[in-house]
């Protein structure tokens, strides 16, 4: 008979078990604050390692459930979700893995601390996150559009800690027309009359966690123009006080790669009413504050993900024994997991450091210059966190041998979820034409990509590692001589702009690592003399 016995990969406190994480906080946060948070994190970190992940495993085979039709002939187009789901949407609300961002209760650093929640949360509640992107994008756009009645009616529920009053929200856009070029969308909105109400007609083509309650979506009022600027952004709740949708007809979930999870469905609406946000035009414009912020939790998600795979193969690498030693003493294992820690390493400040900027934008404390800043990373950081994600996923599966290929083991949905990542909330060639748009906004490239040349630049001021610092002067005096040169801008922009990616990526990295060691050097203490 055979005996052995391999053990699984496991995790323990999430939060604890993170050098990068409690490294990044402990240079960005003041102590203080550190010490005010850390223990909400050690929680989350708790729940990711064990109950969420338990529930996880044990939740495999469950998928979301579309009903469309009631025992007596009506059409009820109910959706059941999956146990996990469950469980996760009210840890998310009683932890605050939305509100925190809103409460504030650190100035811009609560965005900091919200996002390293839902970097915690996310790997271990199968595309949660997707729901709670959307709700902290619609919250954040309804604030933004000074519309005080919607801000009043749906604000509450979307930043609340209270599970019972807690709403999340989806995000309309894609039509069979296109998810690119929203422009050509096809939904009509006809006016009341004598009303504010709005009445849509339409197909849309994807719309996730369609359990949602409420969803912010563009169509056209009639007589509008054609194109992205005759678009309107709606603001509309999905059920009435009985629960029955409002003239919304779900037609079928989609049978997806990944995130199967998320209830993403297609979805005709036939009379469904409907408030405008900001005015009768502009849709495409008004809904950007939301795509900004789920383009930070796409990154926040890949970075998670990342990491999620590392933790698995690390320890399964202590465990795993191959050729008489275990994997982690296999100087090829090593170099091989060493090589897709560095990516998420680089990955993970990237995302983190757009976090920073957008916090200081939520609270106004941004410079014009950060601004432009933030403009210009986010597109960035979302397309190349996004490709980094998948390639590690893949070879997260690939250090566990047959076992990552194996579904039970609960490994391989890391790469299905993960290659999501760079389709949705714009793909990469859609986001690397906004980063050439980006780098123009107002008017004039040299003005953005200066900003972008002065972020890389200041990463590396008192840094005495001359090859690294030359690796990354190299890359971006390449980037701005082939942008200057002006030939085949569009066939090249995301060559372009990974290249930009990885820049600030490896910069940020040589920062931290700067930091890193100074501080670890001074903590032991320089001042011996008695
Ligand atoms: C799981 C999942 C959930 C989703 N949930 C939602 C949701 O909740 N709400 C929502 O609105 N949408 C949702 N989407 C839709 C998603 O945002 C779109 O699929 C995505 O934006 C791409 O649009 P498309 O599918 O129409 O592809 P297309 O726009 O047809 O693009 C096809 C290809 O062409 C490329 N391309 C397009 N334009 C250009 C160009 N000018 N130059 C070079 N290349 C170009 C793209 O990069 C892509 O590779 C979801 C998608 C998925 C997979």
């Amino acid at each position: 008979m055979n005996l052995f016995q391999q053990a699984p990969p496991a995790l323990g406190n999430q939060y604890y078990e993170d050098r990068v994480l409690r490294s990044y906080l402990a240079r960005v946060l003041p102590a203080d604050v550190l010490s005010d948070i850390q223990e909400s994190l050690a929680e989350m970190g708790r729940l990711a390692g064990g109950e969420l992940y338990e529930l996880q495993l044990a939740d495999r085979l469950n998928e979301p459930t579309l009903t469309q039709w009631g025992a007596w002939g009506n059409r009820i187009d109910k959706i059941e979700v999956t146990p996990l789901w469950r469980r996760a949407e009210r840890i998310a609300a009683e932890h605050g893995v939305v509100a925190t961002a809103y409460e504030q209760t650190h100035g811009s650093l609560s965005r900091v601390h919200q996002c390293a929640l839902a970097y915690l949360f996310t790997p271990s509640t199968d595309i949660y996150s997707c729901p709670l992107a959307m709700t902290d994008g619609a919250a954040r756009t309804l604030l933004n559009s000074g519309n005080q009645a919607l801000i009043d009616r749906a604000v509450p529920h979307l930043i609340t800690r209270d599970s019972k009053e807690f709403w999340t929200a989806g995000q309309w856009m894609t039509e069979l027309t296109g998810g690119s070029d929203v422009g050509l969308a096809e939904t009509i909105a006809k006016q009341e009359p004598g009303s504010n109400t709005f009445r849509l007609y339409g197909r849309k083509w994807f719309t996730s966690a369609i359990a949602s309650q409420m969803a912010l979506t563009l169509a056209r009022p009639e007589g509008n123009p054609p194109g992205g600027r005759g678009l309107a952004l709606f603001y509309l709740e999905t059920r009435d006080e009985h629960g029955h949708p409002r003239n919304i007809q779900i037609n079928r979930l989609k049978d997806k790669l990944g995130t199967r999870k998320v209830p993403t469905a297609e979805l005709t609406l036939d009379g469904t009413p409907a408030q405008l946000v900001k005015g009768p035009t502009d849709g495409v414009r008004n809904i950007a504050p939301l795509l900004n912020i789920t383009r930070l939790w796409n990154g926040i998600s890949a970075v998670a993900l990342m990491r999620r795979g590392l933790a698995l193969s690390f320890d399964y690498a202590s465990k795993r024994v191959a050729f008489g030693a275990p994997l982690s003493e296999k100087p090829l294992h090593r170099d091989t997991l060493a090589t897709l820690q560095a990516e998420f390493e680089a990955a993970f400040h990237f995302a983190f450091y757009v976090a920073e900027l957008t916090g200081k934008s939520e609270t106004g404390e941004i410079s014009d210059e950060d601004a432009l800043l933030l403009r210009v990373l986010t597109p960035i950081m979302k397309l190349t966190t996004g490709k980094q994600a998948v390639m590690v996923a893949s070879e997260v599966l690939e250090s566990f041998g047959g076992a990552g290929y194996i579904e039970d083991t609960g490994l391989p949905v890391l790469l299905r979820d993960s290659q999501v990542l760079p389709i949705w909330e714009g793909t990469t060639n859609v986001l690397a034409l906004d980063t050439l748009r980006a780098l123009q906004s107002d008017g004039d490239t040299q003005q953005g990509l200066k900003r972008f040349e002065r972020a890389v630049l200041g990463c590396l001021e008192g840094v005495s590692d001359a090859r690294l610092v030359s690796v990354v002067r190299s890359a971006l005096d390449h980037s701005l001589t082939w942008l200057a040169k002006g030939e085949a801008i569009e066939a090249g922009a995301r060559r372009f702009s990974l290249t930009l990616g990885r820049t600030i990526e490896l910069a940020l990295l040589i920062k931290h690592e700067q930091w890193s060691s100074s501080n670890r050097f001074a903590s032991v203490g320089v001042d011996h003399i008695f």
